[in-house]
């Protein structure tokens, strides 16, 4: 590839858990990548390894504020994505989504560039369609401590399809399950680094209600793979499109699996389940195997077995 030619791809959130693979992997590629993050969640130890590359830049920056920059592709993926951390500041993340969101939107309508918005599984709330498809409208509470995440993100989709039939932007949605894998934070209060971190220091494993409620946990490699697949999608496919592993499991199970792998005497306790929690979730991913022949093919045990050997390293130095 001539230096020339190389596309010069935007990734806001690149400094947080996948925005960090994400970066990673398109630099290895050759690309030209820029990452925009203000690190509420994310940090620069997450992009260490790539900062000295010249091929990488890093700017501090706040996506509800504008940015003048020039980008062939935009991932925008800057938002805080745990509830612990989304609610603690929940007018600042629905900012993020929607402000955010516009002036991405106006970015890459002033460069003519692509631009793929992560959206989540969250748009369908507490769901009554199981597996949920992307015709499912969902069903969110409008007012609850997971509202500004949750609808903020379905108003930056509303934006993202109104930019594209108002002003012909070359938009793709991608909505993620839950994603898990190295470089989660260690205290982000989501469930698999919870559960691993609090495994290894053989201290309680807090599962929140009776543990039955469901989810679907997708590794990180394989969540990267499908995002630049729509990203590389034809033009005339826009989304949204499900990105997700389709085993679901009971949160119970992963407990259950977590404390097998790492040979923890954690004991399970039980804690009250967080309000607005929902019951189930699986991907209905017959779509994004249509579109862009893509699915998962890590296994959770195997997935878990990496986690865990990440969590392992960092805890003996950090913690
Ligand atoms: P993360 O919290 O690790 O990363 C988010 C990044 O965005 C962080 O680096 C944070 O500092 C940055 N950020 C937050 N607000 C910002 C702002 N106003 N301006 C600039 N940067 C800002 O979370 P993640 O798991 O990497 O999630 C990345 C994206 O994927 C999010 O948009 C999230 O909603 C979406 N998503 C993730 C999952 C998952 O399971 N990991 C599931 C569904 C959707
Ligand atoms: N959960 C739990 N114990 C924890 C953290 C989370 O039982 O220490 C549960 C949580 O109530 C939810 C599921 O695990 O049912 C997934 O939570 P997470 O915060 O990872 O993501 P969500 O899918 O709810 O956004």
């Amino acid at each position: 590839m001539k230096y020339y030619d190389n596309k010069r791809i935007l990734i806001t959130g690149g400094a947080g858990f996948l925005g960090s693979h994400l970066c990673k992997r398109l630099v290895s590629e050759g690309y030209e990548v820029i990452c925009v993050d203000n690190c509420f969640t994310g940090s620069r130890k997450n992009i260490a390894e790539l900062l000295s590359n010249p091929n990488f830049e890093f700017i501090r920056h706040d996506i509800t504020f504008p940015l003048y920059i020039e980008a062939d592709e935009i991932y925008n993926l800057a938002c805080p994505a745990s509830p612990i951390h989304y609610q603690f500041d929940p007018v600042q993340t629905t900012k993020t989504s929607v402000h955010g969101a516009i002036n991405m939107l106006g970015l890459a309508k002033r460069v003519k560039a692509k631009i793929l918005q992560a959206s989540t599984s969250e748009v369908y709330g507490d769901p009554e369609i199981h597996p949920q498809p992307e015709s499912y409208w969902g069903k969110v509470n409008p007012i609850g401590p997971r509202s500004c995440y949750d609808e903020g993100k379905r108003c930056a989709e509303t934006l993202f399809f109104d930019y594209h039939r108002q002003h012909g932007l070359k938009i793709k949605v991608a909505r993620i399950f839950n994603t898990y894998g190295p470089r989660m934070h260690p205290n982000d209060g989501r469930v698999v680094s919870n559960f691993i971190v609090q495994a290894l220091s053989n201290k309680d494993i807090t599962v929140f209600g009776d543990g039955l409620q469901t989810r679907s946990f997708c590794y990180v490699d394989d969540l990267i793979e499908g995002l630049i697949r729509m990203m590389d999608s034809p033009d005339d496919f826009s989304g949204p499109v499900n990105l997700g592993n389709p085993n679901e499991f009971s949160v119970l199970e992963l407990a259950k699996k977590i404390i097998e792998i790492t040979g923890s005497k954690s004991k399970i306790v039980f804690r009250p389940l967080p309000q607005d929690d929902p019951c189930q979730r699986q991907p209905d991913i017959s779509l994004a195997k249509e579109k862009l022949d893509w699915q998962p093919i890590i296994k959770l045990d195997e997935g878990l077995k990496k986690t865990v050997e990440y969590f392992d390293k960092i805890l003996a130095t950090e913690i």
